[in-house]
């Protein structure tokens, strides 16, 4: 017998890779809303349905964990459902894309972000600059196709210098680490013959019009948050600092297997969800359901996250 999950899942994956794009109009895969003058557009590019080992949170008791999700997601018990929305910022002067999508190049649910791209009105060309939030697959590899033709033919490529010092390290496909070499490959293949394109940035520097990168290490070495700002108006753009948020905005301090060094991702974590609580300041999140945004409120042992209306 087919499982709810499948039930649930495996037809809209199918859908979205069978179907013409104008039948999934009653399913809009891009939001709009403004923040200052700037006009900004969440482009939804699906939902990894991630597995969960059994102590995937090294620093909480299973059970706690288990409770968390089971509260955030009824009908799920082995996978942790992790949406995936990049982010675009029409500042008036310059088009900035935040991350780029899995390109369908990392699981078959996820890939729709080129698609809906179109859908609100955008080519790929029309791309002045691509901000890279960190170097795992699903945040670099809208950059380029299976064929390794580039995407965004125009746009500026930027970077973390950190991460890219780490990442595109000569020795690191070597890694006995099964996943850091993958992602090292990974990165190689995607960076390397566009090298002399990508420009690298260091935190607190402006990348773009009114958009300033910020130290969110941990999670990769040079995980990057972006503040974009416009008039008296600004939001924070979060990346992966927090991947869930009944997991690890509700709990900050839980260390996934997938924060490479645990504890500076939750220093990062507590810092910026500080930030935006105590600033009153919207955030959106790369993995937080479709459209991703919305506000960060301090609750009693950690922080609540409120999605926008
Ligand atoms: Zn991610």
């Amino acid at each position: 017998m087919l499982s709810r999950r499948v039930l649930l899942t495996a037809p809209a994956a199918l859908v979205a890779t069978l179907l013409p794009a104008p039948l999934f109009a009653a399913a809009p895969g891009f939001q709009r809303f403004r923040l200052g003058t700037f006009e900004l557009t969440a482009l939804d590019d699906g939902v990894w349905h991630r597995p969960m080992g059994k102590d995937f949170v090294r620093n909480a008791q299973g059970a706690a964990v288990r409770r968390a999700i089971a509260d955030a997601h009824p009908r799920r018990r082995d996978t942790l459902p992790l949406a995936i929305t990049a982010l675009l910022v029409n500042t008036g002067t310059k088009l900035v894309l935040i991350d780029t999508g899995s390109a369908g190049q990392v699981v078959d649910t996820a890939g729709t972000l080129m698609r809906n791209l179109a859908a609100a009105g955008v080519t790929p060309e029309k791309i002045d600059i691509v901000l890279i939030s960190h170097f795992h697959p699903d945040h670099i590899d809208g950059l380029k196709t299976k064929d390794g033709a580039r995407v965004f033919t125009n746009a500026e490529i930027k970077v973390p210098a950190r991460e890219w010092a780490f990442w595109m390290d000569e020795a690191l496909p070597g890694s006995a680490k099964p996943a850091i070499a993958r992602y090292a490959r990974n990165a190689r293949r995607i960076f390397g013959d566009i090298a002399r394109d990508v420009t690298q940035f260091m935190p607190n520097q402006e990348v773009a019009p009114g958009i300033v990168a910020l130290d969110a290490a941990g999670h990769t070495p040079g995980h990057a948050a972006f503040a974009v700002a416009s008039g008296n108006e600004s939001m924070l753009v979060l990346g992966d600092l927090a991947s869930h948020p009944a997991l690890f905005v509700r709990h900050p301090e839980w260390q996934p297997g997938w924060d490479m060094d645990g504890a500076t991702a939750v220093a990062s974590r507590l810092r910026l969800l500080d930030r935006a609580s105590a600033d009153r300041v919207p955030v959106q999140a790369y993995h937080f359901p479709f459209p991703s945004g919305g506000q960060i409120v301090r609750a009693s042992g950690g922080y609540d996250f409120v999605p926008a209306p």
